[in-house]
């Protein structure tokens, strides 16, 4: 119930529609009820059981007030007219044009109430979705595990239109159905307390039996949307991993796996659908029950007990009563939407609630202009129970560049990531100028560090778009400057479109190299102080790999940088070499020093060159 709440907060800033709405729908729901209650003049004319004694009383018109009384009056003032000077066929011409009439309006006001609560329910679907996303991209880099790949993809598409489908069905059951059956029920009484007393007694019988169905459904409706996540995430892997899975001729492995993914899908929509579909023809069928007990009943007041109900009102009565059936049918469908919509909004909520595991302190201050050192004081790390990191101690000078090198799974990326926070570490501390960047504002701190990785990244945007990434109102000729000293603008100019030309899905046909060199232009456009190279030429053949670690040494003057490397002949020119072996630095020293030492670097670059 809480979670159905917290979704309808989310229609709290639109809650200037309900109003209108309201009165929108009640409308709607009075005239499309008054041309059932208008079949009771009409039977009784073509049954010619009007009674001209009986409606003399109307002769004279009422005075206008708003009341049943004033519109049964002078219904009725002018049926009697109508009866006198146009006889029979024309009282059925007068009660077929007032039933046309309020099935017209009622049609009118049904649509305009519905505009409006769609126009709440895209407002509502589309801050939803803005959350999610904005959570999303907030959330830290442990969250994104390749399982969660999938799963947080399902959640922003199919959860959102289960909670939108759950939405819609309530917002509109909420109020109309409701109104409609309980001033059915007025009319109903209206017509006959007696038998109106004993429908309801049936009432509550039906709507148990239903309800109970409806409860089992939910926890199947949280099974069908994990399996949901598992296929996207299926999907996600094997489109990017076509590559991988076609040259290991995998196609027919990775196509059964999805096989019994699907099929275990199928099973429980299957089951779902078993209750869900139970649903309809159990109410359909107690429906009916209730109306020949109600005819019965009914029957016997017109044929045994004459005067107390007439004919033409038992008709109005029986068809006016089967309206109610709809609603109370609609109702029972939107509970189980609502269930399914809430375990949906539950997987949902989940993330939206997900505490970010990287925190701002309340007292951050933002971070000045990069002056002195930075420095890893005493740093320990684990991502779970093993010590990536060691007590890391290590300081860069502003100008210089360590490089860290070693065998793989040494720690060298994780502890590249502590430097913007992408974690944090276990023990000990990093500071910049003196200051633990823990107190400085996370956005200001990421703004004095750039970033290029082994893999580029771009974006499906405009190259324009790609170097100032993230700024709207860049200049186009700083662009340019950092295209040029990423050595990426001849290569741009020769594009299609130059620099409008959209990478994506087009990207593929960007080498290697010049994709890096983008991502180059875009370091060098963010100028930032200090500059983290992540195996930035590795995956790169020998004639890129010239340009981009040209393009990297430009980029890299008068800025400190840490530069984590595989080959050890990119960086032997750096200030410091680092090297990590298991989370610990075994040696550290310039390239000549450490080649002397003869230990695991001499070994690393030994056996590069052979
Ligand atoms: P390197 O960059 O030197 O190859 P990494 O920093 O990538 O080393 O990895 C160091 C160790 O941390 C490895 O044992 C790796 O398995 C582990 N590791 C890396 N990323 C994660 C992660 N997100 N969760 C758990 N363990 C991780």
């Amino acid at each position: 119930m809480n979670t159905y709440l917290r979704i309808l907060t989310y229609a709290k800033p639109y809650g200037k529609y309900l109003p209108r709405y309201f009165v929108f729908a009640t409308l709607a729901i009075l005239f499309g009820l008054l041309n059932y209650a208008l079949l009771k003049p009409l039977f009784d004319v073509v049954f010619e059981q009007i009674d001209i004694d009986e409606i003399e009383k109307y002769r004279a018109p009422l005075a206008f007030s708003l009341s049943l009384d004033y519109f049964m009056h002078t219904f009725n003032h002018y049926l009697l007219k109508a009866a006198e000077t146009a006889g029979k066929m024309g009282t059925l011409k007068f009660v077929s044009a007032i039933i046309v009439g309020s099935v017209l309006l009622s049609n009118i006001f049904t649509y305009i109430s519905n505009v409006l609560l769609s126009k709440i329910r895209a407002k509502v679907i589309e801050k939803l979705r803005a959350d999610i996303f904005q959570k999303t991209t907030a959330l830290h880099l442990g969250y994104f595990t390749n399982e969660r790949k999938g799963d947080l993809i399902s959640r922003l598409t199919n959860d959102v239109q289960e909670v939108e489908n759950s939405i819609v069905s309530t917002l509109k059951v909420a109020f109309r159905e409701p109104a409609t059956i309980l001033i059915t029920f007025f009319l109903l009484f209206f017509i006959s307390v007696e038998l109106t007393l004993f429908t309801l007694l049936f009432l509550p019988v039906t709507g148990y039996i239903i309800s109970e169905v409806v409860k089992r459904l939910k926890k199947k409706a949280t099974e069908g949307q994990m399996a949901l996540g598992r296929i996207v995430n299926i999907l996600d892997e094997a489109i990017s991993g076509i590559r991988i899975i076609k040259a290991f001729t995998a196609q027919e492995y990775i196509n059964r796996v999805f096989g019994r993914e699907l099929k275990n899908y199928s099973d429980i929509s299957i089951s779902m659908a078993r209750k869900n579909e139970l649903a309809s023809p159990l109410s359909q069928f107690l429906g009916v029950l209730v109306v020949a007990g109600i005819l019965l009943y009914g029957g016997n007041l017109v044929l045994n007990e004459t005067g107390r109900l007439s004919a033409s009102a038992f008709f109005t009565y029986i068809i006016l009563f089967t309206q109610v059936l709809n609603p109370a049918k609609t109702i029972s469908q939107a509970v189980s939407n609502i269930q399914r919509g809430i375990a949906s909004a539950d997987r949902i909520f989940t993330v939206i609630d997900t505490p970010p595991a990287i925190r701002e302190s309340a007292s951050a201050v933002k971070a000045r202009a990069f002056e002195k050192e930075l420095c890893f004081e005493n740093v320990s790390f684990r991502y779970e129970q093993e010590t990536v990191l060691n007590r890391i101690q290590l300081s860069l000078q502003k100008g210089k560049s360590i490089a860290l090198v070693g065998p793989s799974g040494g720690g060298k990326s994780t502890l590249a990531d502590l430097l913007p926070r992408f974690y944090d570490p276990t023990e000990g501390r990093i500071t910049l100028d003196g200051v633990d960047i823990k107190s400085l504002d996370l956005q200001s701190l990421r703004s004095h560090i750039g970033v290029v990785t082994q893999e580029s990244i771009l974006f499906n945007d405009t190259v324009w778009k790609n170097i100032a990434f993230g700024m709207e109102d860049a200049k186009e000729e700083d662009i340019i400057r950092a295209a040029k000293v990423a050595n990426a603008h001849d290569f741009i100019m020769e594009l299609d479109q130059g620099y409008n030309t959209l990478i994506g899905e087009r990207g593929t046909r960007l080498s290697g190299g010049q994709r890096q060199r983008l991502s180059i232009a875009r370091a060098v456009f963010k100028n930032p102080d200090i500059l983290i190279l992540d195996e930035a030429t590795s995956a790169l053949d020998t004639e890129s790999e010239k340009l981009v670690q040209e393009a990297l040494e430009k980029l890299m003057q008068n800025r400190t940088s840490l530069i984590i490397a595989h080959r050890l002949s990119t960086i032997q020119h750096a200030d410091e070499i680092v090297v990590l072996d298991r989370g610990e630095i075994v040696e550290r020293g310039n390239h000549e020093a450490l080649l002397e030492r003869k230990g695991l670097y001499h070994k690393l670059s030994m056996t590069q060159m052979a």
